[in-house]
This record gives structure tokens, C-alpha cells and sequence, in this order.
């Protein structure tokens, strides 16, 4: 067996050999051979039976760092948090109107139940919709009951589309989503999402009808929010399949998604990491304004936005051209989230406004909807372009924007109800972020969130820099379920890493 790995626990080398050898005591000085090659400093170290003395840095507080920090501080270690911002929860971030009700500018929807852990831990929480709570509209996705074309939608001209319109613009929109999952057909597909759709829409120009070209475009702007794109020709239609749906309703946590995301450990708050420096002898975490931390082991789960504008530079020595290729091809869109609670009952989802021509223009081709998770609320999903528009507009401007277009529509009936409260997210213009959440890029491959969760190291084969976070996971990227279990696999990494040094 392999003796001797050697890591750096604070300013001392800490050493051990694997198999018959012991850690020796405490905190003391011991000078040993390593090898006959290097020598270190011991501290006197149980290491092995004491994790306490393994020093782990996780850097992010969104639910990757958190879950990953939590486990390895229940099974023992020394975990710290380094946080940039002055909150923990990241890309979840709720909050409260002025009766307790959450308001989610980030994740708002646990997709999928079965198989899916973090279902579990919302129902243990109690953070659920009771069934009084439950939208009657919010039906399963699948193939013969398309959710988006049951709903109600109305132009914000006020012109009525068409029921049956929309439900066949719809069903047709996702029978050509759903041939993209069509492995046989893989050969011939051009490279990216948006192309496939165009070619096939155009195939069946035949049977449009007035209305179709606008709920097309409407539908192909709703699925870049899905998919978290700017533009669907940025997403690869090789790959579009490899997201794995799980089965069950997409569900809201009227309680809060907050919730998920309880630390247990310290947390570092406002400390921006601008470097990380890795070796043999460890972790140097340094942040804005040259603070400097030293670990055994860092965490990364910085969003693939801000990794992609520093990949080059932020870690020493940097990483392998593989990873950096895979953390550019990957892709990370603008998904932002407007919400402006009125004096108004929309009901349940009374009405989708498609926002057409005579909308502003960061309005333009998406759906607003009244009446969503609260009944006197809208709510307005806008990416890419549209989106960053909106982040540099006053709220004055995105307030009485929103509310023309209800008046417009003809939604409030011809009146323009008094605004309450905006809330907006703008994830775009954060440089924390850089987007909202990752796709299979048309430069990606199936590797491509492997590759990105590969750990880095050192030149004994010692991972050093582990990698969790949602668009680490090769098939539910974009979700908190993926940084939920990313978290999870980064911590067992981290720990077997661990335990395979001391022989356990
Ligand atoms: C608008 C929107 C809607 C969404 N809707 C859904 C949904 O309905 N369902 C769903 O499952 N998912 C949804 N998501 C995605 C989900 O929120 C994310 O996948 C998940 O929260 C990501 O968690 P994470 O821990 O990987 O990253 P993050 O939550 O982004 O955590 C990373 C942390 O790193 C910190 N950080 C960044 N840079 C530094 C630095 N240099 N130094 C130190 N700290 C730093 C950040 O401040 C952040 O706290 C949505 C996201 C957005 C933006």
C-alpha cells in the first residue's frame, strides 16, 4: 500500500502512512521521513480517527456549499463557508411580502418528485402547498396534456388567442421537443435547438394559422427560460436529451425555498475569493483585499457564470485545458424574475398576456402571468437581451410598464390597478452569477458537466480542489435537485479522499 501523503493543516505539513502506520499525537513537532524524499513538519495529529483536524473550505453559500459543508461538518470535519455575498442561499433567494407570503426571485419549482431527495426534504420541512394551496391549472406535463396549452392566454393588445390555437401550437411545439429526444434521429439534427425548431415549424407553414406565428415565437421565448438560454440557437440539439425529466408535478414551496438551505457550519460572509492557490501542501484561499485562508481541501461551488469569466485566472496553477474548454462550452443564460403584487384578485392564473409588438420592448414575446403562485400578484419570467435590458431600468419604469401592459390586455379591465410591491431579481448584471443557470451548450458534449466536476490534483494524485454546484451534475443541471446531490457527491469525494489516506 501507498504511504505517505502529505498535506498542509494550517502553517504545519501534517504526514501519515497508509496501512500498518499510525498519525502520530497531537499538535506537537515530529520530524519524519518521507520517503526518503521529502520531509515534513508533524504536527502531533490523530488524524485518521480525529476528522476535526481536516480543515475544509467550501466556497459559495447556495445549496451545493451548504449541503456539501453540512455533511462534512456532521461527519466530523472542520468546514468553513467563504461567502461572497452578505446571505447564504444564492440562486435560491426568497422573499417576504408584508403578510409572510414567499416570494422566489430564484428556483421556484421542485421539479419532479420521484427519485428526487430534495421533494422529500420540502415535504419534511413542511414547506409545501397544503391542497388548498394547490393551483387546480397545475397539471402534469406530457405529451397529450401540454401544461402551457391548457392555460388562458390573451395578447397585451387585448385580443383573445384562440383556445384551440394554442393548444395545437403547443402540442406541436413539444412533439418537436420531444423528437429531439429521438435517438434515431440524432445523425441528421443540426446543431442547435432553435434551428431544429425553425426547420420543422417551417415544414408544417401549411396548417398556421393568424395567430400561430406569435404563440410559436412566445413558446420557442418561454422554452429559453426553461432551458436558461438567451437564444435557442445556443442550445445544443445533440444534447438536449441528456437533462433527465423525473417524474411527478413541478411543485412550489409556498413555505419558502429558503428553507432548504440551512447551514450549520461558520460562514465567512462578504469575503469575494479571487484566487485559489493549490498544491501538495494545500489550499490557499485568497480573497478581495488579500485576505488569506489555508485549508487541506476547498469546495468550489461558484456558479458556472462566474467561473466562465475566470477560469484563466483564478486558480494556481490553473486548470487543465479540458476543464476550462468544458466550463466555456457549457452554457449560462439571463433568467430573470419580475413580480409586482397589485390591489387586484386575478384568481388562478386567469390569464397568460403574450406580450407582443405593443409591449415595451424588454417585454416583448414573453408571457406575463397574472395571478400565479398569489392571486394578486403578476409575475414576468424575461431572459437574454430582454432581461438585461430590464435590470437597467429604474423600478419606477418596470412598475408602469407592467401595469399598462395589464391595462392594455385588458386583464384588470381596462384599469390600471395600484402597484404594491416589485420585486426583480438581476442575475445578469451580478458579476457573482453571470446568469441564471446552465444548458448543454452547441459546443458541449456528454462529458462536458463531467468534466467541470472533475476534481483538481496535486502531483501525488491528491484531489485537492473539489466541484459542486447545479451545472455540475451531467443530467439535472439548471435545478437545485443537481446542486442539492452535486453537494452530497462533492462531500463523499472529499471524505473517501479522506478516508483512503488513513487507511479507513
Ligand atoms: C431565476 C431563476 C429561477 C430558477 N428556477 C428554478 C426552479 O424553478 N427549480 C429549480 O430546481 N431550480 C431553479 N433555478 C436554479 C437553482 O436556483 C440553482 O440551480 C441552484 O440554486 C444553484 O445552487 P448552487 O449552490 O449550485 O449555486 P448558487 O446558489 O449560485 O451558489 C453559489 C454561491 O457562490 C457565491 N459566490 C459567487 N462568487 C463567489 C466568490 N468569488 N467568492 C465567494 N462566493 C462566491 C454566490 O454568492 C452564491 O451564494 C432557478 C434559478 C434562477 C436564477
Amino acid at each position: 500500500m501507498r504511504c505517505g501523503f502529505v498535506f498542509q493543516h494550517g502553517l504545519c505539513k501534517v504526514g501519515r502512512c497508509v496501512g500498518n502506520q499510525l498519525w502520530l499525537a497531537r499538535r506537537g513537532s515530529v520530524r519524519v521521513n518521507y520517503h526518503g524524499a521529502e520531509r515534513c513538519t508533524l504536527p502531533v495529529h490523530t488524524m485518521g480517527e480525529d476528522r476535526s483536524d481536516v480543515k475544509v473550505f467550501v466556497v459559495g453559500a447556495g445549496l451545493a456549499g451548504v449541503t456539501a459543508a453540512n455533511e462534512l461538518q456532521a461527519d466530523g470535519y472542520d468546514v468553513t463557508i467563504i461567502e461572497a455575498s452578505e446571505r447564504f442561499g444564492g440562486r435560491i433567494w426568497t422573499e417576504r411580502d408584508a403578510s409572510g407570503r414567499a416570494v422566489e426571485l430564484g428556483a421556484t419549482w421542485l421539479h419532479g418528485k420521484a427519485g428526487n431527495p430534495l421533494f422529500k426534504r420540502a415535504e419534511k420541512l413542511g414547506i409545501l402547498p397544503r391542497p388548498d394551496e394547490r393551483d387546480p391549472e397545475d397539471v402534469d406535463r406530457n405529451e397529450d396534456n401540454d401544461y402551457w396549452g391548457l392555460l388562458k392566454y390573451v395578447r397585451s393588445d387585448g385580443t383573445l388567442l384562440p383556445a384551440d390555437d394554442v393548444r395545437r401550437v403547443m402540442k406541436l411545439f413539444r412533439s418537436f421537443l420531444n423528437e429531439l429526444k429521438d435517438d434515431g434521429a440524432k445523425s441528421s439534427l443540426p446543431s442547435s435547438v432553435g434551428e431544429y425548431l425553425d426547420q420543422r415549424w417551417q415544414e408544417n407553414a401549411s396548417s398556421i394559422g393568424p395567430f400561430d406565428e406569435l404563440i410559436f415565437q412566445a413558446r420557442k421565448e418561454l422554452e429559453c427560460g426553461i432551458s436558461g438560454c438567451d437564444d435557442l440557437n445556443e442550445v445544443s440539439a445533440r444534447h438536449f436529451d441528456g437533462y433527465d425529466e423525473l417524474d411527478g408535478e413541478n411543485t412550489p414551496a409556498p413555505g419558502g425555498m429558503e428553507k432548504l438551505v440551512a447551514p450549520t457550519c461558520p460562514i465567512l460572509y462578504q469575503k469575494e475569493v479571487v484566487k485559489i492557490q493549490w498544491g501538495t501542501s494545500g489550499v490557499n484561499i485568497v480573497t478581495r483585499g488579500n485576505g488569506s485562508y489555508s485549508s487541506d481541501y476547498v469546495i468550489v461551488t461558484l456558479p458556472l457564470g462566474f467561473l466562465k469569466q475566470t477560469v484563466h485566472s483564478f486558480f494556481d496553477p490553473a486548470v487543465s485545458e479540458a476543464k476550462a474548454k468544458a466550463i466555456q462550452s457549457a452554457g449560462f443564460g439571463v433568467v430573470d424574475k419580475v413580480i409586482l403584487q397589485v390591489d387586484y384578485d386575478f384568481g388562478y392564473n386567469s390569464r397568460v398576456i403574450a406580450c407582443d409588438s405593443s409591449a415595451p420592448t424588454w417585454m416583448q414575446n414573453s408571457f406575463l402571468y397574472s395571478g400565479g403562485t398569489y392571486h394578486d400578484t403578476v409575475e414576468f419570467w424575461v431572459k437574454g437581451s430582454r432581461a438585461l435590458e430590464m435590470e437597467s431600468l429604474q423600478d419606477d419604469v418596470v412598475v408602469e410598464d407592467l401595469l399598462e401592459v395589464l391595462r392594455t390586455s385588458g386583464v384588470t379591465g381596462g384599469v390600471k390597478p395600484s402597484p404594491k410591491k416589485l420585486w426583480r431579481s438581476k442575475w445578469g448584471t451580478n458579476p457573482l452569477f453571470g446568469g441564471s443557470y446552465s444548458f448543454p451548450g452547441v459546443n458541449s458534449d456528454e462529458q462536458t458537466f463531467l468534466t467541470i466536476q472533475d476534481p483538481l490534483r496535486d502531483v501525488d494524485s491528491r484531489c485537492r480542489v473539489f466541484f459542486a454546484g447545479e451545472a455540475t451534475h451531467p443530467s439535472l443541471y439548471s435545478t437545485m435537485t443537481a446542486a442539492y446531490l452535486s453537494g452530497m457527491r462533492a462531500a463523499g469525494e472529499l471524505r473517501s479522499t479522506v478516508d483512503t489516506l488513513v487507511g479507513r
